[in-house]
């Protein structure tokens, strides 16, 4: 199971859960103040998906600078 990182609205304490994939947007209370307010933030799992609008391979050529 993947480990999620989750932040609180509340107390603004981060926290990490082992969750199951299908489970990683339900609701988890807060583990420091029992607030509901938390938010999943990401985490070091979110790798590989390309951002858009952040093209790669269109840096400006340095043709001209001679
Ligand atoms: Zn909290």
């Amino acid at each position: 199971m993947p480990l999620y990182e989750y932040r609180c609205q509340q107390c603004k304490s981060g926290f990490t859960e082992l969750r199951r994939i299908s489970e990683m947007d339900t609701h988890i209370d807060c583990p420091e103040c029992g607030s509901r307010q938390t938010q999943r933030s990401i985490s070091s799992f979110a790798v590989g998906g390309a951002s858009a609008g952040m093209p790669s391979v269109s840096a400006p050529s340095s043709s001209q600078f001679n």
